[in-house]
């Protein structure tokens, strides 16, 4: 039994009406953390328990502390999520919610990480957001579950923050043979560190990111999800907030599903697909959802980008 949840895979009416492509969906925006990262680091927090660890400690205050708590809370072992003072009061709680203790300290994420990276003892579990073997595999399950329907997509498109859920997704296509299926890799403009080494053909380090969508906002993608830019069919697509959160709210309208704007960037390019993505029959989206926004907010945000 795995901590995650196999999630439905629907075609979606108003979306394909809106591209005048298949569009179908994996929702994984119903994982019970409300993400799919949910994936990986059930996989991983269930390994390294097996491995002896008897605590999990991490520094993201966003949808991968929200997993890792929820996977403490169900193997039964203490958490630690140290995160910067900018994390939000909403987020704070949804990680106490899972019991796991919240630390808040610095003023930006490395000053969290710092301490967090200190706590560690030898039963300690440091759990990383994105760059890390066992995510991969994990989140590599949601391409087997679509294959295992029968249905093979001509395109997928999903939201690049680190860059563990495109390696993840790459490695189940790969195993299911889809190696020629491209993958378009969408971030915002503000945090489009994918799009950036792709450019330069090498993996390159923004200076600062700046984004409504925070699940996206890291300053480099990890090595793998890099490496596998260069080496299969993969298309970059980068994308304002403002369409991020316009794709919130038509999804919310048309699937009655309220997700962040990092998994907004997603569906606003199979709203309005590029001329790139027009020539692909069947779309498969991956939903990857986000816990950490609410209408407001997103409304919010909107009025200012
Ligand atoms: C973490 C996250 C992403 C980006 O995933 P990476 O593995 O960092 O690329 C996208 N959407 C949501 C909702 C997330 O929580």
């Amino acid at each position: 039994m795995s901590l995650h949840l196999e999630t439905p895979l629907i075609s979606s009416r108003p979306l394909s009406l809106a591209s005048g492509q298949e569009v179908w969906l994996k929702l994984d925006a119903l994982q019970p953390s409300g993400s799919f990262k949910l994936r990986g680091i059930g996989l991983a927090c269930e390994t390294f328990a097996a491995q002896g660890k008897r605590r999990f400690v991490s520094s993201s205050g966003g949808n991968a502390g929200i997993a890792v708590a929820y996977a403490g809370r169900c193997l039964g072992l203490p958490v630690t999520i140290v995160v910067p003072e900018t994390t939000t009061e909403r987020a704070r709680n949804l990680i106490r919610q899972e019991n796991a203790e919240v630390i808040v300290h610095g003023k930006a994420w490395h000053e969290a990480n710092a301490l967090a990276l200190s706590l560690l003892g030898g039963d300690d579990a440091f759990i990383h957001p994105f760059d890390e073997p066992l995510l991969w595999q994990g989140h590599s399950s949601l391409i087997d579950e679509v294959a295992a329907t029968g249905f093979r997509p001509d395109a997928v498109v999903v939201a690049v923050g680190g860059g563990g859920l495109f390696s993840g997704v790459c490695q189940g296509m790969a195993r299911h043979g889809w190696d020629a299926v491209p993958v378009f890799a969408v971030e915002t403009a503000g945090a489009a560190s994918l799009a950036a080494s792709m450019r330069e053909k090498q993996r390159v380090a923004l200076d600062s990111v700046n984004t409504f969508a925070t699940s996206l906002a890291a300053k480099q993608v990890c090595q793998q999800a890099f490496e596998l830019s260069q080496t299969r069919p993969v298309v970059s697509h980068v994308l304002s907030d403002g369409e991020a959160l316009d794709a919130c709210e038509r999804f919310l309208s048309d699937h009655r599903i309220l997700v962040e704007p990092a998994c907004g960037a997603a569906l606003a390019l199979a709203y309005a697909p590029s001329d790139a993505l027009k020539p692909y029959r069947k779309v498969l989206v991956v939903v990857c959802g986000g816990a950490t926004a609410t209408l407001d907010q997103i409304r919010e945000w909107r009025a200012a980008s």
